[in-house]
């Protein structure tokens, strides 16, 4: 955009610094630019009005037009509120207000024509509507357009009279001046292609549209122009970073030959191996290797990790393995150290919970080079950690790590950096992957070890709690072992380990016969780290746990994963916790219990895991749930801050913006061609505005 979108918002008629100051300080506009991008999240039909007859409890926000005959204020002090008479031909409804209740009473003007939104609710027989917004009749006839825009506001900007209405006016305001200003941002051959409306003309519809065709036609093209610079900004970083890392060259595979001849205990899975024959071409190409492996729970990424790492060894480079828990990282470790051993390897382990004397040993081998692989949690991070040479850094369920600290990793190799394996076994919907590790390349193990069995999902009511117990107890008596999870979720802590506890006893209560074991957060290492090994050795057949042990754990014998007050969790952490389970050659089950009473989306969830094993499937349908921003945790939703896409839902248009990108980089790399010069001068505007970011922060 040209220098005229950067002005100061201040400076638009009718802003002016103090209302500017609030603009910025709630909505983060500072310039035109910002406020031309504040696009409405709704609209109203104009063309689309109910009968006051015709209005029914089911219907969600709805029109209506009448006129006001009559209003009063009913009782007293802060239980005072305003009721207003609406009527039609058809009949007459009640519109209340309990908030600013004496402003309202001098603004609703007794005897005048309105249009009013709200949700209708029944009371008393009659239709009421709460808090409608109101707008005269003779007023919203001027404004031409009739879709009407509906714009995010606050409620601090809505104390200072920054309304909806008030944010269009200025908005019509802006427009007036701006439409000369406005440039393309596409090149003529993308807008042809895809027949795309021009930039100017969607920015006027998207605001105030002129025809629903025109609506529609606006809203594409800046989702695709959206969609379509972020994929450009991850292609052009990935070419970057492939023309400029050089990467060690792994290429001898000794050892790796003898841990396939005379140490694997299974064959690899044809997705298994494609993966590795993937990672070891990066390895040997001389570049730096970044990729994400995808996999579901019990997929088997912790032998394509180990793998890996034994590829490293086999050429004089270290590794490390990063998980994101302490029981995790000891799970890998024991599990790594078998194979280790026989192969005459070195392998050592860091956690928080490292005693002081064995930390420095450690870190005398690691500087040496003595020590070749290195599992851990984040502690190896640290900057005491040093290596003689670090090769290769795995990291494990990548999400719970910040990009930060990834960097961390790296930069532990000063000649020349590591390659990176990300893993993660939540399965990222295709669209989200793209977008958040659209500069990562991607391996996907699509295939679960042969001889698995399905795991078998089912929902019951707490009242079936006896009979849910009855069937733990035959699994037992045929000698497997069980997992009871309890949700933990931080802000009602205390409540939540009450509940724990609760569980716990009746547990034992109800399993005299047995052993059981618990685990949760608030325990120390030590302890956690003892119980898990009694379950893992099969000395308590029962484990009470929070979702600590969501995450890789691995007891092939435990066959049964019961999830208390499952409408609580979300649905990709449903399917981790069930992945607990059927790891090994039996039956396994999945018992998801709730009470009776079950809004919607819980509903949802239980259903779709009812139904599914597929993580992807899962994945999707909880993107479509949740959101973005909420399936990946605060860290990245900077991303995923989008304008106007929705990643759920223009997962067609992010695959069509995602191939153009493509194909213009790879018709013109540098961007130099004069037809592209559109999109050089926007990506130019674009990284002008970045500077902006430091003024949030
Ligand atoms: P995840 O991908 O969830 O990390 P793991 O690596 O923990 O899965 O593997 C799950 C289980 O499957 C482990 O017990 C592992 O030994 C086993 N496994 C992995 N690959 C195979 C295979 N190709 N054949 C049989 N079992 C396998
Ligand atoms: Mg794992």
């Amino acid at each position: 955009m040209s220098n005229f979108f950067h002005t100061k918002i201040e400076f638009l008629k009718g802003v002016g610094p103090q209302r500017a100051e609030l603009l910025q300080k709630e909505l983060n506009i500072y310039t035109y630019g910002d406020l031309i991008q504040h696009y409405p999240f709704r609209y109203l039909d104009r063309t689309q009005f109910y009968k006051i007859a015709e209005l029914d409890e089911a219907l969600p926000y709805v029109q209506v037009k009448g006129r006001i005959r009559g209003k009063e204020l009913i009782g007293e002090g802060r239980k005072q509120r305003l009721a207003a008479t609406l009527t039609d031909e058809t009949g007459d409804m009640e519109l209340v207000w309990f908030k600013g209740v004496k402003w309202m009473e001098k603004t609703v003007k007794n005897h005048t024509d309105y249009i009013v939104f709200g949700k209708p609710t029944l009371f008393n027989g009659r239709f009421s509507m709460a808090h409608p917004e109101l707008e005269e009749l003779a007023e919203a006839k001027q404004t031409g357009s009739f879709l009407q825009p509906v714009y995010h506001t606050t409620e601090k900007l809505k104390s200072f009279r920054i309304e909806s209405k008030v944010i269009a006016k200025m908005i019509e305001v802006l427009l007036k001046q701006a439409e000369s200003q406005i440039q393309e941002t596409l090149s003529p051959e993308l807008i042809d292609h895809y027949r795309l409306m021009s930039k100017r003309e969607a920015l006027l519809n998207i605001h105030f549209p002129e025809s629903v065709e025109k609506y529609n036609a606006a809203k594409f093209r800046l989702k695709f122009e959206e969609l379509f610079y972020i994929q450009l900004r991850l292609l052009r970083q990935k070419v970057v970073r492939r023309a400029d890392l050089a990467g060690q060259v792994f290429k001898e595979i000794p050892t790796l030959n003898t841990f396939y001849k005379e140490h694997m205990t299974f064959d690899l899975t044809n997705a298994q191996k494609r993966v590795v024959r993937e990672i070891y071409k990066d390895l040997t190409a001389g570049k730096q290797m970044n990729r994400l492996l995808q996999g579901d729970v019990g997929s088997g990424k912790t032998i394509v990790a180990f793998i890996t790492m034994l590829i490293a060894a086999d050429n004089g480079a270290q590794s490390v393995l990063m998980a994101p828990t302490e029981i995790l990282a000891d799970q890998h470790y024991t599990g790594l150290k078998v194979f280790a051993d026989r192969l005459g390897i070195n392998i050592g382990k860091l956690t928080g919970s490292s005693k002081t004397k064995a930390r420095r040993e450690l870190h005398e081998q690691l500087r040496s080079g003595d020590m070749k692989m290195l599992v851990g949690t984040h502690a190896l991070l640290e900057d005491v950690v040093q290596f003689q040479n670090l090769g290769l850094c795995i990291v494990d369920e990548q999400h719970r790590f910040g990009v930060e600290q990834r960097s961390k990793l790296w930069r532990k190799n000063s000649r020349i950096i590591p390659h990176v394996l990300v893993m993660t076994a939540t399965p990222i919907p295709r669209t989200l992957a793209m977008t958040l590790y659209g500069d990562l390349d991607v391996s996907v193990i699509d295939e679960l070890p042969a001889g698995r069995k399905e795991i078998v999902t089912v929902h019951r009511f707490d009242s079936h709690r006896l009979k849910v117990f009855q069937f733990i107890r035959d699994q037992i008596k045929l000698g497997r072992q069980v997992y009871i999870v309890y949700p933990l979720i931080e802000e009602s802590e205390g409540m939540d380990y009450k509940d724990l506890m609760d569980g716990y006893e009746s547990v034992q209560r109800a399993f005299p016969e047995y052993k059981v074991s618990m685990v949760h957060g608030k325990m120390k290492a030590a302890d956690k780290d003892y119980e898990m090994q009694r379950f893992v050795r099969n000395e308590t057949q029962i484990m009470v746990a929070t979702t600590v042990i969501e995450v890789g754990v691995n007891v092939p014998n435990a066959s049964v994963m019961v999830i208390e007050s499952a409408e609580r969790f979300g649905l990709s952490q449903l399917h981790q916790l069930r992945g607990r389970v059927g790891r090994g050659a039996e039956q396994s089950y999945c018992i998801l219990m709730t009470g009776y009473k079950l809004g919607k989306d819980s509903k949802t969830r239980l259903e779709t895991m009812v139904r599914t094993n597929n993580g992807f499937e899962i994945a999707d349908i909880d993107l479509k749930l949740r959101g973005p921003g909420d399936l990946m945790g605060t860290q990245q939703s900077g991303v995923l801050d989008l304008l106007i896409a929705d990643l759920a839902k223009d997962a067609p248009i992010l695959q069509e913006a995602r191939a153009a990108a493509q194909r213009t980089l790879e018709e013109d790399p540098q961007l130099e061609q004069s037809k592209h010069q559109n999109i050089r001068r926007h990506i130019q505007s674009l990284s002008a505005n970045t500077v902006n970011w430091s003024r949030i922060s």
